[in-house]
């Protein structure tokens, strides 16, 4: 599968991936997009199926009236299906389970917990300390 070419240099198997993995998280993505957007089942289905269609024979309309339902979401629900849309994405692109900063591989035991996670804990934990120091010197 195309992921492990982009990771390349034998990742450890304990800390990479494996395909059937990834596949794993993938559904648990898309579940969770599903509960997310359940009564915009259509929202869910556009998110996860835009990547595969030609972008020259996209709809504009029916992207733009899809957005414009995206953006009615109350705001958390919006950052976190953009996250899991993110996630996807990364999953076509291959680059999923790997850290956004620091390129080192995110737990497997992590990403179930979180699929959405970007980034390893020691640079999560970090960026939250730069992102909210006066509620993280409580
Ligand atoms: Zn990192």
């Amino acid at each position: 599968m195309e992921w492990l070419n982009v990771l390349g240099k034998t990742p450890p198997p304990d800390e990479y991936l494996t395909p059937e993995q990834v596949l794993h998280l993938r559904s648990i993505l898309v579940e969770q997009a599903t509960s997310l957007l359940d009564a915009g089942k259509q929202a869910v289905t556009d998110l996860t199926t835009v990547r595969e269609v030609d972008p020259d024979d996209l709809d504009l309309a029916a992207t733009e009236s899809s957005r414009e339902f995206s953006l009615r979401l109350v705001d958390r629900e919006r950052r976190m299906t953009s996250k899991i849309q993110h996630a996807l994405e990364r999953i076509d692109e291959g680059t999923y389970g790997t850290c956004e900063v620091c390129g080192a591989a995110i737990m497997y035991r992590r990403l179930v917990a979180r699929p959405v996670a970007t980034q390893c804990i020691d640079c999560k934990t970090e960026a939250e300390q730069l992102e909210r120091p006066k509620t993280r010197a409580l």
